[in-house]
């Protein structure tokens, strides 16, 4: 019997002429996201997207778990491929439905008839399939405004095909179509969560990590690694690039007052990552930044870092709980990598009191002692670039 993957858009039949380019976008990254899985064939008709694996040893359940993943599919699932014959969609479907049917008491038909000559109406076609699951299944009885499972058929161009239950995609729209911004990854909790929200409205993501070697170890930028394959798995491939941030670090404690190292660490990180952005395509900023989460994410510290970034700084969890926060990371399986002790940057050189009510002039005062330009220069130059996937 042979299987597809019948994918109905959801979001994307809102977006009026645009619709075609989403499309296609969201086609394009199937095809990157399932290679490797087998010879397959992908291709959209009538507002849906099928997915045709072309051998047997096509890795169809893997392919399910990916599909799962990706943005810009509200809901799909998997389906049998009949001939257009009353016939052959009657045994096919009693053979394929076995597993469900036997489970559930309740169940209905609803049958659509895109070609039109075929010979039964749709009306019929729910009656005879109805009789025929009835038959193949004694305990079942048809229930039409309660079912516990609903059954379609299609009959579409070339095919018919029945449907088992339809399986909750991952939402959102497809990568790449509202540009390319680039996350400040640590090794926390937050900013994976940011990155995958943001890909979730269609971002393609690039990254950048500050690592502070030998404060940082390379556990922590494995770390980093690690969160993003997980990222990637929803946002397709990540360029990444990791800045060496010790000198910088070394520097701003050696020049600047203690209760400003953490503003003005963080004044650095966005000067510098605005330029990398600029260098690789990005139009925008990303930060796992929280209100009041720490002192370096209050209103007025946000302030002083938002004024040296000359690019929209988006901060998708700016209104969320760390509870909130949390919750997706569990879903999308970065929480345990989060979690692991190694030590961030940022936990190196955090003062005592950190100043939680700055202004842009105070940090401008506590910063006149520091090379930045020299500082930025260099880092940027010795930047290191890899690919995440
Ligand atoms: P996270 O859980 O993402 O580490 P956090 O609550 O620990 O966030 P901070 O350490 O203040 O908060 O960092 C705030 C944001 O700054 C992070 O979400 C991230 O976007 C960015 N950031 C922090 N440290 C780094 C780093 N070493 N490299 C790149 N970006 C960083
Ligand atoms: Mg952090």
């Amino acid at each position: 019997m042979k299987e597809i993957i019948l994918i109905k858009n959801g979001e994307l039949t809102l977006k009026g002429l645009n619709r075609a380019n989403f499309e296609d976008a969201l086609i394009k990254n199937i095809k990157r996201r399932l290679r490797n899985l087998g010879e397959v064939n992908i291709r959209k008709a009538q507002s849906a997207i099928y997915i045709e694996p072309k051998t047997e040893d096509f890795d169809f359940e893997e392919a399910l778990q990916r599909v799962k993943l990706i943005f810009g599919i509200a809901a799909f699932s998997r389906a049998c491929v009949c001939e257009k014959d009353m016939e052959d969609i009657l045994s096919k479907s009693v053979e394929y439905l076995k597993s469900t049917m036997e489970n559930i008491r309740t169940f209905k038909v609803e049958a659509k008839r895109s070609d039109k000559r075929f010979p039964l109406t749709s009306p019929e076609i729910c009656r005879e399939l109805g009789g025929a699951l009835l038959s193949a299944f004694p305990h079942l009885k048809v229930d039409v405004h309660n079912p516990d499972r609903t059954v379609f058929v299609e009959i579409r161009d070339f095919n018919a095909y029945v449907r088992a239950e339809q399986i909750q995609g991952a939402g959102g729209l497809p990568v790449g179509t509202a540009g390319t911004a680039s996350i400040l990854i640590s090794g926390g909790i937050d900013s994976p969560v940011a990155a995958w929200t943001m890909a979730k409205r269609g971002l393609r993501l690039n990254a950048i990590h500050f690592a502070s070697p030998p404060y940082t170890s390379k556990r922590a930028e494995l770390k980093v690694r690690t969160l993003l394959s997980k990222v990637a798995r929803y946002s397709g491939s990540i360029n990444l690039c990791i800045v060496p941030f010790t000198e910088i670090q070394e520097k701003i404690s050696e020049c600047c007052p203690e209760d400003f190292f953490t503003l003005i660490m963080r004044r650095m990180m966005m000067r510098i990552a605005e330029k990398i952005a600029r260098d690789n395509g990005s139009l925008a900023l990303i930060t796992g930044e929280s209100l009041g989460q720490v002192a370096s994410q209050t209103l007025q510290a946000l302030v002083t870092t938002d004024n040296v970034a000359n690019m929209p700084v988006l901060r998708p969890l700016i209104g969320m709980d760390k509870e909130e926060i949390i919750r997706i990371s569990r879903n999308i399986d970065t929480f345990e990598t989060s979690i692991l002790p190694y030590e961030d940057c940022c936990t190196v050189f955090t003062p005592k009191h950190p100043k939680t009510r700055p202004t842009i002039e105070l940090c401008e005062a506590a910063e006149k002692d520091l090379p930045i330009d020299q500082l930025i220069e260099k880092a940027i130059a010795e930047a290191e670039y890899s690919f995440i996937d």
